[in-house]
């Protein structure tokens, strides 16, 4: 049992495309670099980062003047002020054929730079013809790139500052990474099955009607074309996973797993996971702590089915990333 714990724990590295400038390349307009600590620092050891500067790779050079996002009638231009020159369907040619080449890449994540008018994700400045900013507009190769590839998890450098975000992104880019591998090849009924049973606990935290959902599909696989099965289930499986897991959610989840040794355990034990589920839904406690509780319990009493499930270790640890939650 010890071994197949630590099996379900080992964690692939990741392979995240991201902005160069984060990486600590020295792409932005100014000479200069944005080098994100978590990218470079905690995350390093588990994500092969891929650099990716549009800016750069379509000719613009560094240093070089900058560039905005421009409001002209219906249209969001892409626009050089010192000279006026439109870079609109330059940078559009270059991303539509960049981002083909990015689809063969096994990308299991992205992080974007934020407030770019290349990369920029959300609430990038777009200029009206006063020169007056609003904050509603998405950079161009950020809007190519995730219109591509809808179901890629997708982030920028700001929000993961957010605990609930970053770890909300670690596990999207984790389970893309396990979804990717389910469907890369010669998948079977058998793998579907088996996948679906290991992501069970994980979807319901998120929303137990899609996960509900999906084991309908998956009862029913064998009758469905397989193309338009692997879509559908993988459409379902990212959206799920793209909602909020509530700390409602998680307790039910955790009050679940309890379910499968509250009867053998000692009334003392039972009382001590009753409290601190209540303390972490009082917000009192992070994530970790019934998290860790519980697959203490899992382990000891060998529960091979909740062993297997990913919801006990969606990410690697190393990261901390329930610890904030
Ligand atoms: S934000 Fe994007 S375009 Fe700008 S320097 Fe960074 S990688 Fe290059």
């Amino acid at each position: 049992m010890a071994q197949q714990i630590a099996k379900t724990a080992g964690h692939p590295s990741l392979r995240l495309g991201v902005s160069a400038c984060l990486m600590g390349k020295a792409v932005r307009f100014d000479g200069g670099h944005s080098r994100d600590r978590l990218l470079t620092g905690p995350a390093a050891p588990f994500a092969e980062l891929v650099p990716i500067c549009p800016e750069v790779e379509m000719g613009l050079g560094t240093p070089r003047p900058t560039i905005r996002l421009q409001r002209e009638g219906e249209l969001v231009k892409l626009v050089r002020p010192a000279d006026g020159e439109d870079l609109t369907a330059r940078m559009r040619a270059w991303a539509e054929q960049r981002v083909e080449q990015i689809a063969k890449m096994d990308l299991s994540g992205y992080v974007l730079k934020k407030d770019s008018p290349s990369c920029g994700m959300e609430r990038v400045r777009v200029y009206d013809q006063n020169g007056s900013p609003g904050r509603d507009g998405r950079g161009i190769f950020a809007e190519i790139l995730m219109e591509r590839l809808p179901l890629l998890p997708v982030e920028e450098d700001g929000r993961l500052h957010d605990a609930r975000l970053r770890e909300n992104f670690f596990e999207r880019a984790f389970a893309y990474d396990r979804l990717r591998k389910l469907f890369v090849k010669g998948w079977t009924a058998g793998d579907v099955v088996r996948f679906h049973s290991s992501e069970k606990l994980l979807l319901l935290s998120h929303d137990p009607r899609s996960c509900s959902e999906l084991g309908r599909l998956v009862a029913a696989v064998k009758s469905h074309n397989r193309e338009e099965f692997a879509e559908r289930y993988q459409r379902v499986f990212m959206g799920a996973l793209a909602k909020k897991a509530s700390p409602g959610r998680q307790v039910n989840v955790l009050e679940h797993i309890a379910g499968y040794f509250s009867e053998k355990v000692e009334a003392s034990e039972r009382a001590e996971i009753v409290s601190i589920l209540e303390d972490f839904r009082k917000g009192l406690v992070p994530l970790a702590v019934p998290v860790t509780l519980i697959r203490h319990q899992v382990e000891r009493f060998e529960l091979d089915y909740i062993a297997s499930q990913s919801y006990l270790s969606p990410h690697p640890k190393e990261l901390s990333l329930r610890s904030h939650l």
